[in-house]
């Protein structure tokens, strides 16, 4: 009898995904855009396939999964579902956002603390992957409202999470306002102030660059599969969708390296503006957008020239450079056939997996630049790690220092999806590299700790 394990084809794997993950959809589909690079580089890399490794980190090591109850301003008693999902922490403690939305669900959960796993790996720094939050919708709530639905929240998943356990931040839904209830919450019942969350505000531990870390980190990343082109941003167009913090911090960097910014959108649709968004009407975007907690379609009323497409994304907007930072799916198919329509140059994903799988296929097949999350939104996550750092040694850092390091990071992260994403005309596909990469750091380790 033979114990060597036989490598599955894509379509047989993924069949095991589906039937052990009914119904989960954004979860399976995670898994088969990292297994459609990982299979065949198993299958020349014997050990890893032998070690069962994709399997192992398409498992989550656990999930908890508890009931938040909470009292409203009406004083209603109100029922959410929180999670966390523990899904590896061969690199590092469990590392990951929170996610408040009415569209979180398991699936989206695992999903996304599948990718975190490979994308914390790209880092190079010690984190594994992990991610949680609940379906409790911030929007439209009072202050207090959120606030009580974060003390309950917290009061549960205190338990799970330390410096050394568990460390989660923000995502979709979870700012410094959360974050802070959270904290308060955390020490409270532990007695302990520690770095058990990231994403502080710096007056308790925070720190400086980590609001603007994942944008910017996305345009650093651009920046080098430009520059390995020979392009720069300096006059390129620039399509970008969302406007929370990711897609405010992409869109600040774009225009501070000359790009012009023509869209910005919400839920609600996108504002269009063809005079380009300057710093000052995105000042009046990030008040709009984090003080007032208005809509984007607010704009085009302020600012003329400017036209508001409800319910649309900004795909068909002809551009040279498109940045996703909204949300999962937000860009198919049709709209990947917009951007390739208007020649679009670079694709660059500020979201966690904004591309459908079809969309993903028909930017490598065109061969254009597309940075895949993973690698170019990994600067949030890094800056994440570097607070982490400067909380146990009790030390602060400027905010150039953590810059040119978020730099550097960004650079790094290039570098290896390169090394793993080159083919031999010297094209790189970014997907590829980025999967390789993430994978293998991860995979050395849990084979040096055995079957476990
Ligand atoms: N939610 C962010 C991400 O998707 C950041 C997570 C963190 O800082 O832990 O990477």
């Amino acid at each position: 009898m033979t114990l060597s394990n036989h490598c599955p084809d894509l379509e047989t794997f993924i069949d095991g995904v589906r039937s052990r993950n009914p119904g989960q959809d954004e979860f399976i589909q995670a898994v088969r855009d990292v297994a459609q690079d990982i299979i065949p580089f198993v299958r020349d890399n014997p050990e890893y396939n032998e070690g069962e490794i994709l399997r192992r980190i398409a498992e989550p090591d656990r999930i908890v999964s508890f009931r938040v109850c909470w009292e409203d301003d009406d004083h209603n008693i109100r029922v959410e579902r929180g999670w966390r999902v523990q899904n590896n922490n061969a690199v590092g403690p469990y590392k990951g956002g929170l996610r408040f939305s009415d569209n979180v669900t398991e699936s989206v959960l695992k999903f996304l603390a599948f990718e975190q796993t490979f994308k914390n790996s790209l880092t190079g720094l010690p984190m594994g992957g992990g991610k949680g939050g609940s379906n409790f919708n911030p929007k439209g709530k009072s202050d207090r409202e959120v606030m009580r639905f974060c003390q309950s929240f917290m009061t549960e998943l205190y338990r799970h999470i330390g410096p050394d356990t568990d460390v989660p931040a923000g995502d979709i839904g979870v700012g410094s306002r959360e974050i802070g209830y959270l904290f308060g919450q955390y020490k409270r019942l532990t007695g302990r102030w520690e770095g058990a969350l990231t994403g502080k505000a710096s007056e308790y531990g925070g720190s400086e660059l980590r609001t603007e870390a994942t944008g910017y980190g996305v345009v650093y990343f651009l920046r080098e599969m430009l520059s390995r082109k020979d392009e720069e941003l300096d006059g390129k167009t620039a399509v970008v969708s969302g406007s929370g913090n990711v897609a405010l911090h992409a869109a600040e960097k774009l225009i501070a390296e000359g790009a012009k910014v023509l869209t910005l959108s919400d839920s609600d649709g996108f504002i269009h503006d063809p005079d380009g968004i300057d710093q000052d009407k995105l000042d009046w975007v990030k008040t709009l957008k984090t003080e007032k907690r208005g809509r984007i379609s607010e704009y085009a009323e302020e600012y003329n020239g400017a036209e508001f497409h409800q319910d649309k994304a900004p795909w068909q907007v002809d551009c040279d450079l498109a940045v996703p930072c909204a949300t999962q799916n937000e860009l198919d198919e049709d709209g990947a056939e917009a951007l390739l329509d208007n020649d679009v140059l670079a694709v660059v994903e500020g979201a966690n997996m904004p591309s459908t799988t079809e969309a993903a296929e028909r930017f490598r097949e065109a061969g254009i630049l597309f940075g895949p999350a993973k690698a170019a939104n990994a600067g949030g996550v890094a800056v994440s790690g570097l607070e982490m750092s400067q909380n146990s040694g009790r030390v602060s850092w400027e905010h150039e220092k953590l810059d040119s390091m978020l730099t550097e990071l960004m650079q790094d992260i290039h570098g290896k999806c390169v090394e793993s994403g080159e083919g031999e005309d010297g094209a790189v596909d970014y997907v590829r590299g980025a999967n390789i990469a993430g994978f293998r750091r991860v995979a050395d380790a849990m084979l040096a700790f055995g079957v476990v």
